[in-house]
């Protein structure tokens, strides 16, 4: 073929491209248009995930009628003069791309008055056609409207994921500004239905109850921390408060939303040796730094930024994070190695530590060998996992007493067990349930006043289908209004526990495309509601409650881990001890 210009239709679409991959690409140009024109309040309506309509109205500086063929025009912007202005950027928008590369793809409706005008001016684009400027009655500020995104680019529409898919890539957007903005006021409606509403008061931590739920909110620290030219704000989550992968590590970089690799990573250091493997915290943090310091322009939709000083910004994120959780709790770290190795400085000889921890002695079991011998931790800190239930027992035991609130001490027929009673009472009640599920009969205990939960839009979307689950698993859990469930009852195992965190259990980890409350994850979701209702460490228990938890332990078919494999319990035998006190040499 002979080289040719592309006309300006098949260029300005190959130029969307980069911009408007999906209907949340839409809502986000939107929206910093919106919060560049000093919105104080922002209504953004959906209807059939963005692939209908995107519509976002603002009360920001609105359009003057004269400019808004220039506003729909490529590379058409108000915030950029010079090239050197690029390197001193304080807006989120700056290259003039958006509304013509929507306008291209869609059938677009601008209307917009300036505070000062008697009248408002409309302007539609179809298809990139753009028709002509007419005046209509508009309150002051601006309204796009979007309409049948990717009409004309049919290719485009089958790239579209399933609409609950595209939601929640919008929703996530959404809450996100939210967060970002406290003192914008942010209305999401979805036909009828408002999915999300702030105050716009200013109050972030009010922003994140509205979005994680109260107790999450409650739960989260606060960080606070600047030098020069630098400064972090926002909220971290405890390390007792995780996630199992990265996407609620939320960073905005002066007020846009990025995804950076190198600030993540500063950040799980901040968390080094207080997260478990494959845990991940929940973040909202906010970096500001002076305009130059940062490179807004290395990304299309400016999803990524460099900074000037790379390292510099790494470290200091890592300390301000670390400070914060450090500021909430110093770190308990003992572990048995270093227990047992107390007084083994001060000699020549090693002594060797027995504190063993999961299945060391096998009581009539053989261990899989091979399989062991292909693993690169020694067999005794292999803990059983769900997917391996079979280990041997554990012997009875006799209660000694309880440790830091945390700890039950028994004695056994071969020396003293230390039993973490979170983690036992985990594994027994995870035992108990799938036992009773399997009978096909989970009693299930009515709460004595319903109690109503109201979880974050993305979580009760993903619930809503699965309440038929819930209700074979002994929860009587339905429907109350808007992203709230009514919590009736609760299987009678979990009586007294909080029917608010059962349910947030169940749907705080769900991956993106996930079909949730599968067969086949049915046991990983009854582990999690487990772990949410266990007793917790800390929490002083009876000499009763010692003791039965013990025997609950003793009948477990797998005792030696909790069902997300971690330890319930370690052993120091009897022959152990007796080296420890040089009653023996060493071995
Ligand atoms: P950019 O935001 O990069 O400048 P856009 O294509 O998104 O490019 O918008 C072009 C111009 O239209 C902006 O520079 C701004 O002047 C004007 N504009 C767009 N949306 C709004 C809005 N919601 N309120 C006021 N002005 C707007
Ligand atoms: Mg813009």
């Amino acid at each position: 073929m002979p080289i040719r210009l592309l006309s300006s239709e098949v260029s300005s679409q190959i130029a969307a491209g980069e911009v408007v991959e999906r209907p949340a690409s839409v809502v986000k140009e939107l929206l910093e248009n919106a919060l560049d024109a000093g919105a104080k309040s922002v209504s953004i309506a959906i209807v059939d995930a963005g692939r209908t309509l995107v519509e976002v109205a603002d009360d920001g500086c609105g359009i003057p009628a004269g400019e808004l063929e220039l506003a729909a025009a490529r590379h058409a912007t108000s915030k950029l003069v010079k090239s050197d202005d690029l390197f001193h950027i304080r807006t989120l928008g700056f290259r003039g791309e958006a509304l013509a590369s929507i306008g291209s793809v869609s059938r677009m409706t601008i209307a917009s008055r300036t505070a000062s005008a008697k009248e408002g001016a409309r302007l539609k684009v179809d298809g990139g056609v753009a028709g002509k400027v007419e005046k209509i009655g508009a309150p002051a500020g601006t309204t796009v409207r979007v309409e049948n995104l990717f009409y004309n680019v049919p290719a485009r529409l089958k790239f579209l994921k399933a609409d609950a898919t595209e939601r929640r890539a919008i929703d996530a957007l959404t809450t996100r500004y939210a967060l970002a903005y406290p003192n914008v006021r942010f209305k999401v409606t979805d036909g009828k239905q408002v999915t999300l509403q702030t105050a716009g008061d200013g109050d972030r931590r009010a922003v994140l109850a509205a979005l994680y739920g109260v107790e999450v909110a409650r739960q989260m620290l606060a960080v606070m921390d600047g030098e020069e030219n630098i400064a972090l704000t926002g909220f971290i989550s405890p390390a007792s408060l995780t996630r199992s992968n990265r996407r609620e590590i939320t960073f905005f970089v002066n007020g846009r939303w990025v995804q950076d690799f190198s600030l993540t990573a500063a950040l799980l250091q901040a968390y080094h040796t207080l997260l478990m493997v494959g845990r991940y915290p929940l973040t909202a943090l906010f970096l500001d730094l002076a305009p130059e310091d940062v490179d807004v322009n290395v990304h299309p939709t400016k999803a990524e930024v460099r900074f000037r000083n790379q390292d510099r910004v790494f470290s200091f994120v890592q300390r301000a994070a670390r400070k914060a959780l450090l500021a909430y709790s110093p770190v308990p770290s003992v572990s048995p190695q270093l227990w047992g190795s107390r007084s083994a400085p001060t000699e020549k000889r090693e002594i060797s530590v027995d504190w063993s921890v999961g299945h060391d002695h096998v009581e009539g079991e053989t261990l899989n060998v091979e399989r062991l011998n292909n693993e690169s931790q020694p067999s005794h800190l292999q803990p059983s996992s769900l997917q391996t239930p079979t280990f041997h027992a554990v012997p009875l035991l006799r209660l000694i007493g309880q440790v830091g609130s945390t700890y039950i001490v028994a004695e056994g027929p071969d020396g003293l067990y230390l039993i973490d009673q979170h983690a036992a009472h985990e594994r027994v009640l995870f035992e108990k349930l799938m036992a009773q599920h399997e009978r096909k009969n989970i009693p299930s205990q009515a709460l004595l006043a319903p109690e109503v939960v109201t979880l974050p839009p993305q979580s009760a979307k993903a619930l809503t289908p699965q309440l038929p689950f819930l209700n074979r698993f002994g929860f009587e859990v339905e429907e109350f209004g808007v992203n709230a469930f009514q919590v009736r009852a609760m299987p009678a195992l979990f009586a007294g526990g909080d029917p608010a965190s059962a349910l947030r259990a169940l749907v705080e980890d769900f991956e993106e495309d996930e079909t949730p409350l599968q067969a086949e994850l049915e046991a990983k979701l009854a582990a999690r509601v487990c772990k949410r209702l266990a007793v917790k460490g800390g929490q002083t228990l009876s000499a009763e409650e010692q003791r039965a938890l013990l025997h609950d332990l003793e009948a477990c078919s797998s005792p030696r881990a909790c069902p997300h494999g971690r330890p319930t319990m370690i052993h120091l035998s009897v022959d152990a001890l007796e080296r420890q006190f040089g009653r023996r040499g060493p071995r």
